[in-house]
């Protein structure tokens, strides 16, 4: 057995790596730069975490928020991993102390907060260690154009001129090209191999429906999928773009009587955290909150991610439903979208401070979501071909369970996709339309347009029709949105293939109300009440439960800290009698075995 993989066996308690863990472990224990995109809840931590302790010295890991390193600091003691983090949320004892246990050599993994790794003070200590590699976690915070972006990432390159020699890997979720090569470049990380994983989570299902009655149409969501025959209900997030709507909606939820919590940044700072450790720490929890809420939220068990409005763009929305069944276990995935929702957002990014080009790409993000909520195929091929990956339909999505009812779009399509091939794929859509329907407009004119076997032979329909039509094709990946070129629209290879009467193209046809009945109908098809499952002995996994809350309270983290829902459930299903059996569960490593074996060979028996 390799190194790695008694480290894995032992600490972790895994029994095998996940996909391209193993070989992202060896290539940074070899020394070599590395690029890790992987879903959420795929598993980057080990990534780092096993080469670290492969390689001898301190693993340093840049993390941007407190929350999320108190949590990893703490399932790594947890499994017997000396690691400590230095933040700004610590008293000087701490941080003294912690620089200590660095100096002394014994500490094996350091999460520090980005703007203070390149502090000169942080700086001085690093020179003074053996360091084993450096990890830079949600590397995306470095892209200018994301919705996370944080500037102090973009002096992060400077580890690679001070530290030269030791290896560096960036990890991140989101997986846009741009988003790809701004971390290859601002990181200087341009010799890194990449790692892609499919961005696939299969056990969320995504469902869009048409914003009618929002609030009404969430609780009916909620009660359907998500409340329990004993009026328990699961945890889950409602996303909404204002703070004042965030305090309407948590208050309706409390009045239907849920237990729900707001969350924005208007609230203190007292506030926020008490919230959220509520919503971590406990059981079934609704936050209702704007996004400044979840970044760093690493509970396992959110059953579902709710949208009561659209997000920015696709990476947005992917990264905030990712939150939603990281366990594994079925989760929703449920939006709800209107044409007001555009306006709003278009409004935002017109009003933004951001100059030209920001506008354009942020329009384009936007657009490219637009188009994916109008889809009329699998939404889950459209959401992984925009990173980049294809798939066949999901049969796990309100799309496929349900298919809207659509027309044959390919005469219309034909055209939409020669007009922008006789310009010269050098337009964007307004243009193009404006070929379509032959409108003479200056711009026609000084490209001569009104000469195109093209121009006019569109003109059946309205110019919103044929919006629909370039929004629907852009979702559809015929055509592709240049971000370098002002938007201009390029056919791909797939629009090649419906140039030549190739491949059908089913356009939306249902109207707004209609969208709405039959939304309201699909609600039934959907999700599976998630319970236990399995054969769990319920009597013994309820004892399980309440010994883990006292024994997290008792020690001040979060539940899951101590164990996830799926290793209780697995040993209230087993029932194991000795350590020996409890060694065989998937998550229980040596030191818990150490720290709690005991404990639960006893609650076992004595059930
Ligand atoms: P990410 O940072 O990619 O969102 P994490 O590193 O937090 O994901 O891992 C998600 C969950 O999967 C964690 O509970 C982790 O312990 C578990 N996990 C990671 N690797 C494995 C593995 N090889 N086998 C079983 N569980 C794993
Ligand atoms: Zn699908």
């Amino acid at each position: 057995m390799s190194r790695a993989h008694e480290i894995l066996h032992h600490t972790f308690g895994y029994p095998a790596f996940r996909g391209q863990q193993e070989a992202v472990i060896e290539h940074l224990a070899a020394g070599h730069n590395a690029v890790v995109l992987m879903p959420t809840g795929g598993g980057k931590s080990l990534c780092y975490q096993i080469p670290a302790l492969l390689r001898g010295g301190v693993g340093v890991v840049i993390s941007p928020l407190i929350a999320l390193m108190q949590d990893q600091v703490a399932a790594l003691t947890q499994a017997g991993v000396a690691a400590v983090a230095l933040n700004s949320s610590q008293t000087v004892a701490e941080s003294q102390a912690a620089e200590r246990g660095l100096r002394d050599g014994q500490i094996k993994l350091v999460y520090v907060a980005p703007e203070r790794a390149l502090t000169p003070g942080f700086q001085a200590l690093l020179r003074e260690l053996d360091i084993a590699l450096f990890a830079i976690d949600e590397a995306h915070c470095v892209s200018q154009w994301g919705h996370d972006f944080r500037p102090e990432y973009i002096a992060l390159g400077e580890l690679a001129d001070a530290f030269p020699h030791v290896p560096r890997v960036a990890l991140t979720a989101t997986a846009d090209d741009l988003t790809r090569r701004e971390i290859r470049e601002r990181l200087q990380l341009n010799d890194a191999r990449e790692f892609i994983s499919s961005f696939d989570r299969p056990n969320i299902r995504y469902t869009i429906v048409t914003k009618a009655t929002p609030r009404t149409q969430l609780g009916e969501f909620i009660e359907e999928h998500h409340k329990h025959a004993d009026g328990s209900h699961d945890c889950g997030i409602v996303y909404c773009l204002s703070r004042a709507k965030v305090e309407e909606t948590a208050a309706w939820l409390k009045a239907q009587g849920y237990r729900a919590l707001p969350y924005h940044a208007g609230f203190s700072t007292d506030v926020r955290q008490k919230n959220q450790t509520r919503f971590v720490n406990g059981e079934g929890i609704i936050m209702v909150a704007t996004i400044a809420f979840g970044m760093g939220i690493d509970k396992p068990d959110v059953r579902f991610v709710a949208h009561l409005d659209l997000p920015k763009s696709i990476e947005a929305y992917y990264q905030e439903t990712g939150r939603g069944g990281r366990d594994g276990k079925p989760a929703n995935a449920w939006m709800c979208f209107g044409m007001q929702d555009v306006v709003m957002q278009r409004r935002m990014i017109d009003e933004s401070t951001g100059g030209d080009a920001y506008k354009r790409v942020s329009t384009q993000k936007l657009e490219a979501l637009v188009g994916m909520s109008e889809a009329v195929s699998c939404r889950r091929v459209n959401l992984l071909a925009y990173f980049g990956e294809s798939s066949k339909a999901c049969g796990n999505c309100d799309n496929c369970l349900n298919p809207p009812q659509v027309r044959d779009g390919l005469i219309d399509a034909q055209k939409a996709l020669s007009a922008a091939i006789r310009t010269g794929q050098r337009f964007g859509a307004g243009h193009l339309i404006d070929v379509l329907r032959g409108h003479e407009t200056e711009r026609i004119r000084q490209f001569e347009h009104q000469a195109l076997k093209t121009f006019g032979v569109g003109a059946e329909h309205s110019t919103a029709a044929w919006r629909d039509i370039f929004r629907q094709l852009v979702s559809a990946g015929h055509l592709r949105a240049d971000a370098e070129e002002f938007g201009a629209l390029k056919v791909t290879d797939s629009g090649g293939e419906v140039l030549k009467g190739e491949l059908a193209v089913p356009l939306r046809m249902v109207t707004e109300k209609k969208r709405r009945e039959k939304a309201k109908k699909s609600v039934g098809g959907g999700v599976t009440r998630v319970s236990t499952g399995g054969n769990a002995d319920e009597e013994l996994l309820k004892t399980l439960k309440a010994w883990r809350l006292a024994t997290a309270q008792e020690h001040k983290m979060p539940a899951f800290v101590v164990f996830h829902d799926g290793v209780l459930e697995t040993i209230a299903t087993v029932k194991p009698a000795d350590e020996a059996a409890l060694r065989l569960i998937s998550g229980i490593g040596d030191a818990k075995v150490k720290r709690y074996g005991a404990q639960i060979l006893d609650l076992v028996a004595a059930h």
